[in-house]
């Protein structure tokens, strides 16, 4: 029941559908992209390349090789994406994910975003596939991986390139995930473990391209999950979502968490 052109219902009756289904689940997975994080303020990639930075392609500036030849050049452009995310608040999407863990049994949120934001609003179980880019690291985990690295205690000149090392003289990286690069083991096995289980997975802002957190909502629906999807655009979910709300999560999962609640007053 998504929204191709024809006799799709109207999206209050896909909402009340959506929340029913919800009501009954026994494991939820929650996967989310940047899009819920956008009404925060914080632009997804494709929107992350203004001004200074519109010459770049980020595929191209977020890998280990693009570190290497110029690590001023990447380091600079996480600063800069740190300063996009300084003072960013949880939205309502964010809001309405965290309460969902009171009116439902289990509630896993694994997430894509780098940005804290779910972990601000409340909720408890996230499994962070890409890392988080408030955190640093040294480039080689010296001290076992990983080595985070307190850049607030270092001093260096930010004109010549990102901090080095405390440990071994060499690069300090941001602590995120870069394409190329390999998922933390242990949370993207957890991530597909719960996908296997879970009886309905919601996906919210993600358009589904980056791999191997795309592939996961398939997974679910391979064994047997409804997968609902929040995006006010098609994306690579759409065509086999059993729901597609369409339009912002800040405005769409609110309502899907009032009629829930609605149900339990108490919670
Ligand atoms: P993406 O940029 O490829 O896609 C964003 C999706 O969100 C699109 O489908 C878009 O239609 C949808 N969207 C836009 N506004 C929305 C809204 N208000 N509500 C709901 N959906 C909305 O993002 P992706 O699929 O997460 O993949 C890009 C990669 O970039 C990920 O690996 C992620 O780690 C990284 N990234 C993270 C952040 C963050 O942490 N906030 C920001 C930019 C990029």
């Amino acid at each position: 029941m998504n929204d191709e052109p024809g006799d799709s219902p109207a999206l209050p009756e896909l909402i009340a559908a959506a929340a029913g289904v919800l009501r009954d689940s026994q494991c939820l997975v929650v996967l989310t992209g940047a899009g819920i994080s956008k009404e925060s303020g914080i632009p997804t990639f494709r929107d992350a390349l203004d001004g200074l930075w519109a010459r770049y392609d980020p595929q191209m500036l977020a890998t280990a090789l693009a570190f290497m030849q110029d690590p001023k050049l990447v380091w600079d452009w996480y600063q800069y994406r740190r300063t996009l995310l300084a003072g960013a608040q949880p939205n309502p999407g964010h809001t309405a994910i965290a309460a969902l863990q009171d009116l439902l049994p289990q509630v896993v949120v694994v997430t894509q975003n780098i940005d804290g934001l779910h972990h601000l609003a409340g909720s408890r179980d996230v499994i962070t596939l890409h890392g988080d880019i408030r955190r640093s690291k040294c480039f080689y985990n010296c001290q076992g991986d990983p080595t985070y690295i307190d850049v607030e205690q270092l001093e260096w000149d930010p004109e010549a390139g990102p901090p080095s090392c405390p440990h071994c003289g060499r690069w300090v990286r941001p602590d995120v995930v870069w394409f190329g690069e390999m998922l933390p083991q242990a949370a993207l096995a957890r991530a597909r473990e719960l996908s296997e289980a879970a009886d309905v997975m919601l996906v919210v802002g993600t358009s589904g391209v980056v791999q191997p957190a795309a592939g996961l909502p398939a997974v679910a629906k391979q064994h047997g999950a409804a997968v609902i999807e929040v995006n006010p655009e098609h994306s690579l979910i759409t065509s086999f979502a059993d729901y597609h709300l369409h339009g912002p999560s800040g405005v769409i999962l609110p309502q899907v968490v009032d009629i829930l609640r609605a149900e339990h007053p108490d919670a």
